[in-house]
């Protein structure tokens, strides 16, 4: 490929193609140098949710830079900053009633942690051991890495990552396994907290378990004062059918992560949620017992001024009509593939549809994950299977006949792709 000063992330420079040179965006489309629109299949790496350059929130960016650059954010605050956290406690889970701002969902998590260990630590009874589900991908930090999945992708500085207690993932049938584990954990009276992404883990391979595992780990972690992490970075703004995930266990955990579709995706900003507890717990004359974390660009104004626009667009837009919509459409186009024996578990959460292509040998590294995105890029589709992992996280603005589009790419790929076909 043409040689390049950008380092660019996830990315083999010695194989992959020359990277296609973006121009523009609009709704459901990148556009590229050629003229040549291309569908956003995976909202741009999870992030765009109502489609690229909402008006509102271009709107409120426009207005935001007229007034506002970067703030100091300790001693000076600003109202965008105000206004975006009330108006997030609002339509969080009950309980969380502070909001902790950073820019991205690894930091978002980093924060979580910090959270958890700093309520135990400063309550006198500190307590460090961190339980996650297996297959969990939480950023990639080395905190959020040490939190995540091990593998490939984390082999060179596995000496630098922390130990944690991982759970095996509920998989149908044998969800008591993972209630057992984390009871046993918890059984040791050291568990800080659960980190967990609520019912869909994302970069793990799009693997989804039930409400009721969320629930019941919830009521295992009351039950031994161990605290409940919702990373919700992924799951969160409606891609799972409900504004957050948790809803839809009927839980409130002790402390939320949110960041991609926080802005609605149109610029970096992340929120860690957290109970008065957490709050009150570092919340002394004593100055030890201050939260000591900030980054340069916490709550930076414009991107606050995004986030309060998506949160106008959730109130004055039928969002909500928009998502079951789409999961009416995900659900009759995955239809054709049920039980098509080129695929495994074509499953849906929401607005997100996952088929795994069957092929001789899986994995992220599989070597028909490349074959598949240079297929999908040739048709004008952006798609990005996570190694034999298809699957689709589309804006809400798709309309019918580009999803369509999409599916019958994904027809057509399997056949040229699929077991057999190499
Ligand atoms: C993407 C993601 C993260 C990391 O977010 P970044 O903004 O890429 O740092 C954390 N947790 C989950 C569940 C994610 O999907």
């Amino acid at each position: 490929m043409k040689s390049s000063a950008v380092w660019y992330p996830f990315t083999q420079h010695a194989l992959e193609p020359a990277m296609r040179r973006i121009v523009g965006t609009e709704g459901v489309y990148l556009v590229d140098e050629d003229g040549a629109s291309i569908l956003d299949a995976i909202s741009s790496w999870w992030v765009i949710t109502h489609g690229h350059r909402h008006p509102t929130i271009m709107e409120a960016i426009r207005r935001a830079t007229e007034t506002y650059d970067q703030i100091i954010f300790a001693e000076y605050t600003h109202a965008p900053a105000e206004d975006l956290a009330r108006g997030l406690i609002e339509i969080a889970p009950p309980g969380l009633a502070h909001v902790f701002y950073s820019d991205s969902g690894s930091t978002a998590v980093e924060v979580a942690l910090k959270m958890a260990l700093g309520f135990f630590h400063n309550s006198g009874q500190p307590r460090s051991r961190i339980c996650v589900l297996e297959h969990g991908y939480h950023g990639d930090t080395i905190g959020t890495m040490s939190a995540g999945e091990r593998g490939v992708f984390n082999a060179a500085y596995a000496p630098l990552l922390f130990a944690v207690d991982r759970l095996p993932f509920p998989e149908p049938g044998r969800e008591q396994a993972t209630l057992d584990a984390f009871e046993q954990a918890c059984a040791s009276g050291d568990v800080a907290a659960l980190l967990i992404e609520p019912l869909l883990l994302g970069a793990g391979g799009m693997k989804s378990y039930p409400a009721s595992v969320l629930s019941e780990l919830k009521r295992i972690a009351e039950r031994h004062g161990s605290l409940l992490i919702a990373d919700e970075v992924m799951t969160g703004w409606g891609r799972t059918g409900r504004l957050f995930a948790c809803e839809q266990a009927g839980i409130a955990p002790d402390i939320l992560c949110t960041s991609k579709g926080l802005t609605g995706g149109a610029l970096p900003l992340a929120a860690t949620l957290c109970t008065s507890e957490i709050f009150e717990a570092h919340l002394s004359v004593d100055r030890r017992k201050t939260f000591f974390h900030s980054s340069s660009y916490t709550a930076n104004p414009i991107a606050c001024a995004a986030a309060l626009a998506n949160l106008a667009v959730w109130r004055q837009e039928p969002v909500g009509a928009r998502i079951e919509t789409l999961v009416a459409r995900q659900r009759r186009h995955l239809a054709r593939f049920a039980d098509d024996p080129r695929f495994g578990d074509v499953r849906q959460i929401g607005t997100i549809a996952a088929l795994d292509l069957t092929v001789p040998s899986g994995g992220y590294l599989a070597e028909v994950g490349p074959q598949l995105r240079a297929f999908f890029r040739k048709r004008g589709l952006l798609i990005r299977p996570l190694g034999n992992v298809i699957y689709l996280m589309p804006p809400y603005c798709v309309t019918d006949a580009d999803l369509g589009r999409a599916y019958d790419a994904i027809d057509e790929a399997a056949s040229l792709f699929g077991a057999g076909q190499l």
